[in-house]
């Protein structure tokens, strides 16, 4: 894999688009508060056994035993590859910049 977005970057896109919008406004993945505790259907085993950390914005599945991060959750919910998914969220968090400058 060539070292196409910084690691500065990619640090942003994991960190400042809040997990739990993604996965409900961006994604559309069917979520509901459960318990007080914001749960979404696990986009690999279906189950709502699932959690998100706004601490360090991952969202969990217990029963897959799997973290997800936002790059991660755009690459199983929109089945592309890591760059198509990169570039999916830059265009949430600019979207008035369409393509990157540097
Ligand atoms: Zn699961």
């Amino acid at each position: 894999m060539g070292k196409l977005f910084s690691s500065k970057e990619l640090y942003k896109l994991r960190n400042s688009i809040p997990i739990h919008v993604l996965i409900e406004t961006q994604l559309g993945i069917p979520a509901k508060i459960s318990e007080g505790v914001f749960r979404f259907l696990c986009p690999l085993c279906n189950e709502f056994q699932t959690a998100v950390n706004p601490r360090t914005n991952l969202s969990r599945c217990f029963r897959c035993e799997k973290n997800f991060n936002t790059i991660d959750m755009v690459m199983i919910c929109r089945n592309t590859d890591f760059v198509s998914s990169v570039k999916y969220l830059q265009t949430i968090l600019n979207p008035r910049e369409s393509g990157h400058g540097t």
